[in-house]
């Protein structure tokens, strides 16, 4: 694969992961789970450089998720532990773009997270990472700052559920295809953005982004 735009074409699928950092579970006031807690995004949620976050109406608490993106490279179904890394095609750096009042409501009345995780512009991404350019998953440093102060710096190396079991447990229930995107988690220091705000993503010397904050009218 090659460029963002083909990968934007192809995925079909996007697989979040919530709580993944344990320091991020703590800040929300969330336990620390014993197996990967789950969640869909609509590829339709994807933008690239160029395109706002707009903020879905009657929000009025959204927050940057910065995270590392995997991107899968073939068919991937029931896929071994061990196995796994054969399948990742390269990365992407994503903002998994929350809308909290929502899922804080939908927490509070056991409902599920799509209005706060899966509306238009929620899934903001980097150009595409070939795979060589990131040699470790476990060894990136992942930045995110808001009108240039900084919000986020984590290191995947504190991922609580790694990459090859991640990409194994979640082929046991969707089969994943080229282009198909796995959002590992966000690490701490998440926080609300508002209209006007320039969010920026960078992985040092790998890639970097920015994106504006806007209203949806
Ligand atoms: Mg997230």
């Amino acid at each position: 694969m090659s460029g963002v735009q083909r990968f934007a074409q192809l995925c079909r699928t996007i697989v979040g992961v919530g709580r993944n950092y344990k320091d991020h579970a703590a800040e929300l006031g969330n336990s620390v789970p014993s197996k990967p807690l789950i969640f869909m995004k609509p590829p339709a949620s994807i933008i690239l450089e160029g395109e706002n976050i707009e903020i879905p109406v009657g929000c009025s608490e959204i927050h940057h998720e910065i995270e590392l993106g995997i991107v899968i490279q073939s068919k991937c179904k029931n896929v071994p532990e061990a196995e796994a890394m054969n399948y990742v095609g390269g990365y992407i750096l994503a903002l998994d773009m929350t809308a909290r009042d929502f899922q804080n409501e939908a927490k509070k009345k056991g409902q599920p997270w799509a209005m706060a995780k899966c509306f238009d512009t929620s899934c903001p991404v980097s150009n595409f990472i070939p795979k060589e350019q990131i040699s470790d998953p476990h060894d990136v440093q992942l930045l995110c700052s808001v009108n240039d102060t900084e919000r986020q710096n984590g290191h995947t190396k504190d991922m609580i559920f790694r990459v090859p079991y991640l990409i194994s447990y979640i082929s046991k229930y969707f089969t994943l295809n080229e282009g198909d995107l796995i959002l590992t988690g966000t690490p701490a220091g998440v926080g609300p953005v508002k209209s006007g705000d320039v969010i920026q993503g960078e992985i040092p010397g790998v890639v970097k982004f920015t994106y504006k904050v806007t209203s949806r009218v």
